[in-house]
């Protein structure tokens, strides 16, 4: 098994992060947790591209269909697009597709301890309109459902994560060749992971 201090997981800041200048920020937010980048390119992905990310998972186009279709029921409204997560799913992908695709992405590769679930709770949920204050959606942007729906784009909140171990392992073997990614020891990693401190005192 693999041991948790390795998992690594795919991030990419979307371009409204790069044209807000906040790659510095959300960055920070990751090493200063004590995880780890072991690779980063900057790229500006083309649509084919992007399709080939959001559909790695086939149970992706469904599943963000009902969340979508939820956060409407959640509020007493019917989806102003269909009842059908597929068909909404469709009109969420193409506008996914003109987002990402509209300037260059910061894409890296993060390593250390429960590198997935760590980095998704400091990413906050999808709606920056109801992420947690103190996540990189909660405290940098204030987009809503409602809103982007209204104006017919994706909703823009800064940053993608991949949403699981295996999500992470098809994402990463999308976005990196493996001679891109950088095997090294930081030298916190005693004091993260060491079993015992005996050697601090010298
Ligand atoms: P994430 O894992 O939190 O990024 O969310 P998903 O994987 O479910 O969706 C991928 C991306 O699609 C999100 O980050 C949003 O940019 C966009 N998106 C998801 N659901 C909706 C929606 O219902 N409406 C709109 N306009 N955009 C959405
Ligand atoms: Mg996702």
């Amino acid at each position: 098994m693999l041991h948790p201090k390795n998992e690594r997981t795919l991030v990419v800041i979307k371009p409204d992060g790069v044209e807000r200048s906040l790659v510095g920020e959300i960055i920070r937010r990751f090493e200063r947790v004590g995880l780890k980048i072991v690779a980063m390119k900057m790229l500006v992905a083309d649509q084919e591209f992007v399709k080939a990310h959001y559909t790695l998972d086939s149970g992706w186009m469904k599943g963000v269909g009902e969340k979508s279709i939820k956060a409407y029921i959640d509020q007493g409204k019917k989806h102003p697009i269909s009842d059908d997560p597929l068909a909404v799913a469709e009109v969420i992908l193409r506008k996914l597709r003109s987002y990402i695709t509209a300037g260059p992405v910061v894409a890296m590769v993060i390593e250390g301890a429960h590198a997935v679930k760590i980095v998704r709770k400091l990413v906050g949920s999808t709606e920056p309109l109801s992420s947690d204050v103190g996540t990189i959606r909660g405290d940098f942007v204030l987009d809503s459902y409602e809103m982007s729906d209204l104006d017919d784009r994706s909703i823009r909140n800064l940053i993608h994560a991949s949403g699981s171990v295996a999500e992470a392992k098809r994402e990463i073997a999308h976005w990196f060749k493996p001679d891109e990614i950088i095997e090294y020891r930081h030298v916190q990693e005693e004091i993260l992971y060491g079993p015992n401190l005996d050697d601090v005192l010298g």
